[in-house]
């Protein structure tokens, strides 16, 4: 091959390889959605569709890519996380993020008109940061998961308090906040109940556990099947045969994506679906 003098710029290229054998988490979150959600008067604290879209969008990249195992998504953010045993892109940080935001935000566009058709799309267009985080063990990655979903409670809670006090109780933003500052999960409870007649509990599962999406298989029912964690400590090869990685990569291609608002951090949804962290 003739190489020209010009060549030599390819050696300015960064390595970025993703440390192997570990869970790779990408998480992606809308920039200055604060505004975005103004200008298109996204109902507050939680426009359905808008949430609606963002899952959409999820399962249209969890379709396209297989790798991925998982993925959890609240407000205007949502993490996928590639298998360990992932080769995509040699595992290279700045490929699998930039596909994944690319991939996400133009399927995000694309089915805007499905779930705003009165509201066209106009500059400033929504877009999408990114990055990549290795987490080594299956604890680390489960309590990454809990980590945004407690996040999505807490923020959850304190929202829909805040915007109970300002739509039903004629309170502005400042008052609001003000009402708030230092009050625990209780206290917003008896607010949300003793002011409003609001059972937090009762409100929708999306926005208080926010969206799981991941490929269904049959569930299996628990206690008959080693657990996920049992799995991952198990002397298992580390690296698979090629024919069976290819076989369950055309399995999980296959299979049906669904969308659910479940519990993520107790062990049950866990216990129930072990292919998911095996
Ligand atoms: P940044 O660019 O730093 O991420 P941001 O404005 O997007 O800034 P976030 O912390 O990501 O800040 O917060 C997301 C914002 O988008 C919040 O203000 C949230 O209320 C709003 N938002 C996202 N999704 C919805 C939704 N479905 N309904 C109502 N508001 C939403
Ligand atoms: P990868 O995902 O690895 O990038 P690729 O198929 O995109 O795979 P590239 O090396 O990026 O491979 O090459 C881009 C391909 O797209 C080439 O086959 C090129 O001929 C084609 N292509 C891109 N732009 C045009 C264009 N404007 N007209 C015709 N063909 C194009
Ligand atoms: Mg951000
Ligand atoms: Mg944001
Ligand atoms: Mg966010
Ligand atoms: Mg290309």
């Amino acid at each position: 091959m003739a190489n020209s003098k010009f060549e030599y710029v390819k050696q300015f290229e960064q390595h970025d390889n993703l440390l192997p054998n570990t869970w790779i988490v990408v998480r992606i979150d809308g920039r200055g959605f604060t505004k975005f959600a103004s200008k298109y008067g996204f109902e507050k604290p939680n426009d359905r569709r808008a949430l609606e879209l963002m899952n959409a969008a999820a399962r249209a990249v969890m379709a396209e890519l297989p790798d991925i195992t998982i993925a959890y998504g609240v407000s205007d953010e949502y993490s996928f996380v590639f298998h360990k045993s992932c080769s995509l892109f040699e595992r290279r940080s700045s490929k699998l993020v930039s596909t994944i935001v690319s991939t996400f935000t133009a399927y995000y566009v694309h089915f805007w008109p499905i779930h705003f058709p009165d509201t066209p799309l106009s500059p400033p267009l929504p877009s999408f940061d990114g990055r990549a985080v290795c987490y080594p063990t299956v604890q680390n990655l489960r309590d990454y998961m809990s980590w945004r979903q407690v996040d999505c409670h807490i923020n959850n809670l304190y929202n829909t308090t805040f915007w109970a006090l300002i739509q039903l109780g004629g309170l502005d933003a400042t008052e609001a906040e003000k009402t708030l500052k230092g009050t625990f999960a209780a206290d917003k409870n008896e607010i949300l109940f003793s002011r409003f007649g609001i059972n937090y509990n009762n409100e929708h599962e999306m926005f208080k556990k926010g969206s799981v999406v991941f490929r269904d298989y049959e569930l299996v029912e628990p206690g008959t099947h080693n657990t996920a964690a049992e799995v991952d400590t198990l002397a298992e090869p580390v690296e698979q045969s090629k024919t069976q990685s290819e076989k369950d990569r055309k399995r999980r291609a296959k299979a049906h994506i669904v969308v659910e608002h479940l519990d993520i951090i107790k062990d049950d949804f866990w216990d129930r679906r072990p292919w998911l962290l095996s």
